[in-house]
């Protein structure tokens, strides 16, 4: 039988994929120093655990948390999650405890809204929804408060309004009013992140991601990171992963890997497509009541156009727009009438997809919430990918012309 022969893999130009869930030691003291370091045991000597048990880490997973942590500008270590939601969840839960308080983003993604409006409680979790694209809402939330936010989580632009958050102001905001408490900021990035948005240089604490989106960019699977600054705060949320179970397969992880060479480029072309296709939806249609893209906003935008232009370096490929007909019939029509563009949620892969947040990915808020952040029945959300903006043009404009 030939054995595994490390050699063979040196000139290649990829890495190879580990499946193994467990690990030899090569003594009996080493497998116990292993765990002393992993479970933080009066033995641990300080050092990172070496390969134990795959759920706790695995070499693929490490490769792409290594590559990960250094593009993320200002991040000193990062953790992979089997998705966003995951890793997302499992943040919240390693940092907060019974009777904490959580500042968010009102509107977020429909499973993060899910999660602090119906289950956070269950934990002791109070989550308080706040438009924080309006930074003195944020300052009334925050002086107004009997107690101090313990984590302030932000999603910009947001999940499906594309609203902008300025980050350093809520940073700020919350070192003024929380005082010692410490209040985290966690910034979910999968819009723009990486490439065009840095919250560590605003002043957050946790960045994440659904890597489900342009970070793994070909619609072929779905995980999740947190990045820290701190490593401690970062070894805490890594025993949560490790116990709650939620650890990405090697594969997975190979596959983050190979995707991550080419977000540059993706998420450039991406927003050069998007911007073309902003353009032309926003080209006084008749059909099209309003386009909401940051790539569009001007100075008479105020706020939200000066948060866009001191925090992000690009538009980024999501597109939301109201069609001037609000109606789910409307909107119904204009959906089974494209041909070019894919009818699916999820975003951020190289193919174009089109999806109705109020009967899809946001169906999950009460009415009373969707309405209150302008998730209509005219609300259409895009996402570009690399295809020929001709093509994605030409394909919504003959939809429109069905409604
Ligand atoms: N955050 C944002 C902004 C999202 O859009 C999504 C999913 O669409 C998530 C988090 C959840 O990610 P996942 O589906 O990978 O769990």
């Amino acid at each position: 039988m030939v054995g595994y022969d490390p050699a063979l893999s040196e000139n290649a130009v990829t890495v190879p994929i580990f499946p193994a869930s467990t690990y030899v030691f090569p003594t009996a003291a080493d497998g116990e120093l292993q765990f002393a370091r992993a479970y933080h045991l009066p033995r641990d000597d300080g050092q990172q655990p070496g390969l134990i048990y795959a759920r706790l880490n695995n070499p693929n997973l490490e490769i792409f948390e290594t590559k990960m942590a250094a593009i993320e500008e200002g991040a000193a270590c990062a953790a992979v999650f089997p998705s966003g939601m995951s890793a997302i969840t499992t943040a919240i839960l390693a940092t907060l405890g019974p009777n904490s308080r959580v500042l968010y983003t009102d509107p977020v993604y429909g499973g993060t809204y899910f999660f602090l409006r119906f289950l956070g409680e269950r934990f002791g979790i109070t989550a308080v929804p706040v438009d924080t694209s309006q930074i003195d809402l944020v300052e009334r939330a925050l002086s107004d408060a009997t107690e101090p936010f313990d984590m302030i989580l932000i999603e910009t632009p947001a999940n499906p309004t594309l609203s902008m958050t300025n980050i350093r102001r809520v940073t700020e905001l919350a070192k003024e009013y929380c005082g010692d408490k410490q209040t985290l900021v966690m910034v979910d990035n999968t819009f723009l992140g990486p490439v065009f948005l840095r919250p560590f240089e605003c002043g957050a604490d946790l960045v994440a991601y659904s890597a489900t989106k342009f970070i793994g960019g070909h619609s072929d699977l779905i995980a999740g990171v947190i990045l820290a600054k701190d490593p401690k705060l970062m070894s805490l949320i890594k025993d949560y992963r490790t116990i709650l179970g939620g650890t990405v397969s090697p594969f997975t992880a190979w596959l983050l890997t190979r995707s991550l060479a080419t977000l540059w480029p993706r998420m450039l072309w991406q927003a050069a497509n998007a911007e073309k296709v902003a353009r032309a939806l926003a080209a006084d249609h008749p059909k099209v009541e309003r386009v909401l893209y940051p790539g569009l906003l001007r100075p008479e935008d105020g706020e939200a156009y000066e948060t866009y232009q001191q925090q992000c370096t690009g538009p980024g490929s999501l597109i939301s727009f109201y069609l001037r007909d609000d109606s789910w019939d409307a909107a119904q029509r204009f959906l089974n009438s494209l041909e070019t563009w894919h009818l699916a949620v999820s975003l951020g892969g190289v193919e174009s997809l089109v999806e109705h947040p109020r009967r899809m990915t946001h169906s999950d808020m009460t009415i009373e919430d969707l309405d209150s952040c302008g998730i209509t029945d005219g609300l259409i959300r895009l996402s570009v990918g690399t295809e020929d903006p001709a093509d994605l043009i030409s394909d919504l404009e003959q939809a429109l012309d069905k409604v």
